[in-house]
This record gives structure tokens, sequence and C-alpha cells, in this order.
């Protein structure tokens, strides 16, 4: 047969480049010897999920903690699952959780070396191996329908066996010259099938960088490479640009192992040193005592969407994904409480070989140490940004005054003191919870537990002698001098030692005051609070909390 009157047939772009030409064009990379280059290659559904995340930043950590590059390629050879501003959306929901990208699809950045990065404006770089691989009797022309296909694996099903294209089912395998200028004449559709060289009865042995040795059985499927649309599959796209992209590790889902044979196939026949591989295993969650992979229908918390929307701090979100990416990550977050997760020596070979467990309760429990940590300038940078987007009317305009909100954060975070405030897990529970500091969403509740005398008497006092310029000292010495009009002990001491002669307590009086201005039993520093209120606000609660005291039992 007349090979490359048939790939010129076959493929009659006039404008091919001979496939030498693309080893200059993308040259090997200037690196370092252990600098990885790494992508991410998802393809524009715009669903863009945890288990992208998982995988994006074991890529990127790969790369940076290497010295090496982290891309980003899209793998859009199935025009019908696109979706518009999908590649948008995944650079932006990986930067929200500060993973960003060296070079790539929509990346402005001086190292574009290897573009495109848009596997359908690469057509003729594949289209240019394929035409090759035809004219070295490597691939040829497959005319069958999906009717025929599926009769196929139906009868091999039947009979137990495996199904696909290959050997004595390969049937345009053997079709001569006149039969396929037969059918090419007669515009009858035809994909482009690899001729596999393979034998089901040869193993391979090879080794992932995560699962460490694995062996599996040589491919012998005359897989498509080639679709009808002169586009081609991921399985041909994929080695063709991880080599000329010069992508020196292959981090993906383990979903993609069974297609390995095919993947070292095709580079052999490509003549490409395939790159590393490393396979990550699946992210599972705990349902009802058992252990079941993390489902797009089942999990909101799959979604990355959900995290932003739930006001995650995305800091926290990450670390919780790296100690589930290295395993010793937890202990040295523990030692190197302050530092950035960014200075952990991550390595891909630490990664668990097993289905990683993602807890959401320990999740949060990462959430509130890390909010628990952050200066009140970024705590006010974290929840604004929240508010932005998901706040109401109210938080966006009470978010103008960042320095009011700065002071108040201050306060209730404990930043600065002691002890820091460790119970928020989401940017909306800090957001609710200065509230009571805006007049418009001060909902007070009046739980006094005292009688309407008692609680009057305590506000019409305080307002007497409340004096905003007063020290925390000054401020609770005059809580003090109200406990004797009202028969409750100034002292706590006092009270401890004889309870029954005394109405009530100090902290009792404090919790009238505390309820009157924040509406709530509890509280930070109610002196401080009030300062932050001003005088005036701070007066005018404590009269209408007199005048309002319904409540009372
Ligand atoms: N486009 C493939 C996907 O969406 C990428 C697989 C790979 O990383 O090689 O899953």
């Amino acid at each position: 047969m007349d090979l490359k009157k048939l790939a010129a047939a076959l493929i009659p772009d006039g404008d091919l480049l001979p496939i030498e030409e693309y080893e200059n064009i993308y040259p090997e990379r200037v690196r370092a010897p252990k600098a990885e280059v790494t992508r991410l290659a998802p393809s524009p559904t715009g669903f863009i999920h945890l288990g992208n995340l998982y995988s994006a930043l074991a890529d990127e950590r790969s790369a940076h903690t290497t010295g090496g590059v982290f891309y980003l390629r899209i793998e859009d050879t199935d025009e019908k699952r696109k979706v518009d501003g999908a590649v948008e959306s995944v650079i932006r929901s990986l930067k929200y959780f500060g993973i960003d990208f060296d070079e790539g699809a929509e990346i402005d950045s001086p190292l574009n070396n290897y573009g495109p990065y848009y596997q359908r404006q690469r057509a003729k770089i594949y289209r240019a191996f394929v035409k090759d691989l035809i004219e070295r009797g490597l691939a040829y022309p497959c005319f069958c329908t999906a009717e025929e296909l599926d009769a196929v694996r139906e009868e091999q099903s039947a009979e137990k066996k495996t199904t696909g294209y290959y050997g004595e089912y390969a049937k345009c395998r053997n079709l001569t010259e006149a039969q396929i200028y037969e059918k090419l004449n007669a515009g009858i559709p035809y994909v482009i099938r690899l001729k596999s060289q393979g034998s089901i009865l040869n193993k391979i042995a090879f080794r992932d960088a995560i699962k460490g040795e694995v062996t599996v059985t040589e491919n012998d499927q005359d897989v498509v490479i080639l679709k009808s649309d002169g586009i081609p599959t991921y399985h041909f796209a994929h080695a063709i640009d991880d080599h000329f992209m010069r992508t020196t590790l292959v981090i993906r889902g383990e979903e993609w192992l069974s297609s390995l044979p095919v993947h070292i196939e095709l580079h052999k026949v490509l003549g490409f040193k395939p790159p590393r591989y490393a396979h990550t295993s699946s992210l599972m969650k705990m349902d009802g005592g058992t252990k079941r992979k993390l489902s797009k229908r089942k999990d909101p918390e799959l979604s990355l969407d959900y995290y932003r929307k739930a006001g995650y701090y995305p800091v926290a979100v990450v670390k919780y994904l790296m100690t589930l990416l290295n395993s010793d990550f937890e202990e040295w977050s523990l030692k190197n409480h302050d530092a950035d997760y960014r200075t952990f020596k991550f390595r891909i070979e630490k990664m668990s070989r097993s289905g990683a467990l993602f807890d959401l309760d320990k999740l949060n429990d990462v959430s509130k140490t890390e909010i628990s940590k952050l200066s009140a300038e970024e705590c006010f940078n974290f929840l604004n940004g929240w508010v932005q987007e998901f706040g109401t009317d109210k938080d966006r305009a009470h978010f103008e005054n960042k320095e009011y909100i700065i002071k108040v954060l201050g306060l209730i975070m404990g930043v600065g003191g002691k002890k820091r405030r460790k119970d928020i897990e989401r940017a909306e529970q800090g957001v609710r919870l200065i509230d009571y500091f805006f007049d418009d969403t001060f909902a007070p509740e009046y739980s006094y537990r005292f009688g309407k005398d008692t609680v009057n008497t305590v506000l019409d006092e305080f307002i007497k002698v409340y004096d905003p310029a007063d020290d925390n000292t000054v401020w609770f010495s005059k809580v003090k001098a109200i406990a004797p009009l009202i028969g409750f002990a100034a002292e706590t001491s006092e009270y401890k030692k004889n309870p029954e002669a005394f109405k009530g307590n100090v902290s009792d009086i404090a919790e009238i005051l505390r309820i009157a201005v924040t509406g709530m039993p509890n509280s930070p520093d109610l002196c401080t609070i009030m300062n932050i209120l001003g005088k005036e606000r701070s007066v005018k609660r404590l009269k209408a909390a007199k005048k309002e005291n319904k409540c009372y039992n």
C-alpha cells in the first residue's frame, strides 16, 4: 500500500510542518535538574471542584518547591462540553485559593513560549503527527459506524470477551487500498486509529510517582487518535502536548490509570520519552459509616463555589488540603504555627496511595485556627471580600467604614490580646458578629434575668455616671457603686461567702448593661464596646433598653 499517498488523502492539509520542526519550535526548557514542569489540564466545562483544587495544589507545590513552572492548558477537544467563561472561572477560582499559574491559557506571561494553550488551536500539530503515523503504517482510517461498533461491543460482552477495537475485531485494520479509496470517494466519514503493536500477553512495569511500582498489561486496542471532525482524542493530544510543552510530571486523577497502557504506547510510537505520571487517589468522605467518593450530585462541598459562598478562609481550605496531600504537613504546621504553608517541603512521593478522607469538621477546625491568627486589617480584607460578593446591602454599607470596623474587629477577635477568639469558621459568622455595632442591624432581645425595678435602676444609675473618658477600672468602679442601691454584692468574693444575703452580684449588673448595649448577655469587654459605639449611641441604647424592658420575668 502506498502509505504516503494514503496519508495525504486522509490528512490533506497543505500547510503542515515537518514533525521534526516541532522539536525546535518547542525546545527543552532551561531549568534546574530537579525543577518540575506541571500543568492543570481541565476541559472548559465550567465546573471546577475540590478534586481539581487538590490536584492543582499538588501541581503548583511540585512546581514551585522545585523552582519549576506550573501552566494551564485547556483540553477543549470536545466542543460540546465547552461553557463560555469557563477558563476565566478556573483561573479566578484557583486564584481565590492563592494558586497562580506561571504560564498558559489567558495568563499574561512572558513565559508563554509553549502555546497555544488551547488544544483546538493546536490541531495542525496533532494532524502533522497523525499523518506521520499513517505514513509509517502505525495508524489507519476506520469507517465503522456507531451502530457497528455497538454491535461488536454487545457480541464481545455476550461472549465475556474484552470489549473494544482490537485484534480480529479491528475490522478496518485489514481494509485493502482499493476498499479504503472506495469509502473515501463515497464520502464516508472516518476516524484515524492507532495500529497497536502491543499484546495483552505482555506486562509493563511502571513507576508511578505516587502509587510506586505498578504493573500494567500492554495495550492492544486500536484506539481512536483523530476524531471524524479532525480533532484528536484526549489520549493523543495529551501525549503531544505534554511532550512539546515539556511537562516533566503529570499529576492527574487515578481514573486515568486504566488508560496508561495506551499512553505508554502512544509515547513510544511518537518517539517521545514519557513524563513521570502521578495518579492521585480520589477524595472520599464518610457517609453513614462507609467511605465513598465525593459526588457532584450528593455533596455540595465538592464544588469550589461552596467554599467561596460559605466564606471559608481560603488559606484554611488550602492548608487542610495540604494535610491530605502530605501526611507530615499537620505536624509541621503545629511546629511552625505562623509559617506560610509554602515553606513546607511538599513532595509528591509522600502522597497517600489510598483515598484521602475529606472531613468537613476538620476543615472547620483548621478554618477557626487560621481566622484566629488574622490581624484586624487582614480580617477586614477577608470579611470585606465576602461581603462585597455575598453580603447584604446593609453589610456593604457598614464595610464602607473601614476604620470603625477595624476597631470592632480588633475587639471582637481579641487581636493583640492574650486570648484570641477561636470560634469563627466562616466569613458570614464574623460579619453577623459585628451587626450590633450598627444601629440598622442592632436587634436586641433584652432577655434580663431580673425584674423591672432592678433593671431600670441599674440603667438609670449608670446613665447618670457614665463618662466615655473613664478607663476600664473607673468604669467598673461605677458599675460596682450601683450594687448597694439594689441589694447586690459589689464584690464577687463577698457574694460567694454569703449568697443568701444578696439579690445578685456585680457581674449581674454588668450583664444588665451588656444586654442593654449589645442585646446579648455575652460580649467582649463592655467598656471598650461603649467606647467604640460612642457616648451618644451608648446612652441611647441604655435608655431604650429601659423603656422597652417588657420581657422581664
Ligand atoms: N482533560 C483531562 C480532564 O479533564 C485532564 C486529564 C489530565 O490531567 O491528563 O480530566
